[in-house]
């Protein structure tokens, strides 16, 4: 029997609709998964596409089903499933076959299993998968880490099944061990920001403006044929259009606002603090999902403090939706600026090389951040490949120029109003501070100084790092 190209272990949601898209895109596959029935539900539902599925009920059997160097998907429940599945598979195996993690993983424990195999001739690959269920079906965006021998081995059937931009495949070879996987983490960093930051402008809509979903909606829906053209704004038009069938009221009106969270968007925040690189629309944004989860200690502090006014200012301007569309724009430059800078830093630290043009390419469609707007990143990047930030490319900053006045007008009138704006406000505070060529840390440095003689450089250079104002210190 012809062997399959390659086999997947995990048929709950996402392996089973990646492994359909596998065989739909013509290749042979072998599928095995824990609990048996799960395989024998999987393969009676998959149709015309049986012919390319190989059922396989134990390990043995799965792994002889698949050509050498096998290449193995795992998409199981992330963390510690994922290293027991290994253990269980490596007895199987021989030289060059290639265990693949398609999960959520940390990437530090994507490199852990790197270093783990390092010494035996298997190999591994970190593969990050966007998209959800539908991505997984149809095309989603994937981010491969691992050594290019090992990828050159998958890389037909990963660009058969990725989601294509105008034709380009989205999936590339990103780099060695945790690249993929951190990649994936920042895509989900950036994903909680442009999520944050969508709903503090409806909540300015909603609380500050007495707009309805369905008009919000309408709203969104113009600017989706507009430069924030993309798929959150067309989901979010989508669920604030829908009508709850129980009230008959508006949907979206009926859910409980406390948002739920599994952790990426928390890993970019941490690994951002950890290198020293600023993420801050991210991190607000991991905190804002903190907050919607105190229900109950923002409804009794609501008791205290009673409600703020609320209203946005009724002398705004005409152009208010205007101004919400280009504030949400620059907002949302920042925080991909800020997830670009975390990746550039992570790439000097882990000696990845990222390609940044290729990773904005590849988020181009597929995943839940694409859109229109990841082209623009993509050709900034491509022009101008060593700028230290994407602010500061030639596209980019005449961008930022154009819209940060709107930005400004919003989040004043919303921090004015009492309207929570945190997202919206870290951007525009991140732009300040990083286009400000005097800052302030003078005073930090001097108050660090005083109480630990920790010194300070001089703007004249001089030699002379102690300030005039401890016992035994220096004096002028
Ligand atoms: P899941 O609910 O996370 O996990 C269920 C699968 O894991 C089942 O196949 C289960 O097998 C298997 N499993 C659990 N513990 C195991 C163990 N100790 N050994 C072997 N198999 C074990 O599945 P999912 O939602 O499809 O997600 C899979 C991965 O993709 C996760 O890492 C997830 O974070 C990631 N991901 C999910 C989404 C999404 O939208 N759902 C999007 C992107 C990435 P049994 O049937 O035997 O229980």
């Amino acid at each position: 029997m012809e062997k399959a190209e390659i086999g997947l272990i995990g048929l709950a949601v996402m392996g089973s609709n990646l492994a359909l898209n596998i065989a739909e895109k013509g290749n042979k596959i072998a599928v095995f998964n824990r609990t048996p029935e799960k395989t024998d539900e999987f393969y009676e539902s998959a149709g015309d596409l049986k012919k390319q599925i190989v059922p396989c009920k134990t390990i043995e059997e799965f792994v002889e089903a698949i050509r050498p160097p096998r290449p193995i998907i795992i998409m199981i429940k992330a963390g510690e499933p994922v290293d027991q599945q290994m253990e269980l598979l490596r007895p199987y195996l021989s030289k060059g076959d290639i265990m693949i993690d398609a999960g959520n993983a940390n990437f530090r424990d994507t490199i852990a299993r790197f270093d783990r195999l390092k010494d035996t001739d298997l190999t591994f690959i970190g593969m990050g998968v966007s998209g959800g269920e539908e991505g997984a079906r149809h095309g989603p965006s994937i981010m491969v880490g691992g050594t290019e021998d090992s990828w050159k081995r998958v890389e037909k059937v990963l660009t058969s099944i990725a989601a294509k931009y105008k034709g380009d495949p989205c999936v590339a070879w990103l780099g060695n061990d945790g690249a993929g996987h951190f990649v994936k983490t920042i895509h989900n960093g950036i994903e909680y920001a442009d999520m944050q930051m969508i709903a503090e402008i409806y909540g300015i809509f909603r609380d500050g403006l007495g707009k309805s979903s369905t008009d919000i909606s309408k709203i969104f829906g113009q600017w989706n044929k507009g430069r924030l053209n993309s798929y959150l704004i067309e989901i979010s038009e989508k669920v604030l259009a829908a009508t709850d069938p129980i009230s008959k009221g508006s949907m979206v009106d009926m859910i409980l606002d406390k948002a739920g969270q599994k952790g990426t968007g928390k890993w970019s925040a941490i690994e951002a603090q950890n290198m020293g690189i600023p993420a801050t629309a991210i991190e607000a944004a991991v905190a804002a999902r903190s907050i919607s989860s105190m229900k109950g200690e923002r409804e009794a502090a609501e008791k205290i403090f009673g409600k703020p006014e609320y209203k946005f200012p009724i002398a705004y301007g005409p152009d208010l939706d205007k101004d919400l569309e280009l504030a949400l724009f620059a907002a949302k430059i920042g925080a991909y600026a800020q997830g670009f800078a975390v990746m550039a830093e992570a790439s000097r630290e882990f000696k990845w090389s990222l390609p940044m043009p290729t990773i904005a390419k590849i988020w181009r469609d597929g995943c839940i951040i694409r859109s229109q707007f990841l082209d623009e990143i993509t050709s900034a990047f491509t022009k101008a490949p060593d700028a230290a930030n994407l602010i500061v490319t030639p596209a980019f900053s005449e961008m930022v120029k154009e819209s940060i006045p709107a930005l400004r007008r919003v989040v004043t009138a919303a921090l004015q109003a009492g309207l929570p704006v945190p997202a919206l406000t870290s951007a525009l505070t991140y732009f300040d501070a990083y286009r400000q060529g005097r800052g302030t840390a003078n005073l930090i440095q001097a108050q660090r100084d005083f109480f630990g003689a920790h010194g300070f450089d001089r703007l004249d250079g001089k030699d002379f790092h102690h300030g005039p104002w401890g016992s035994g210190a220096a004096t002028f």
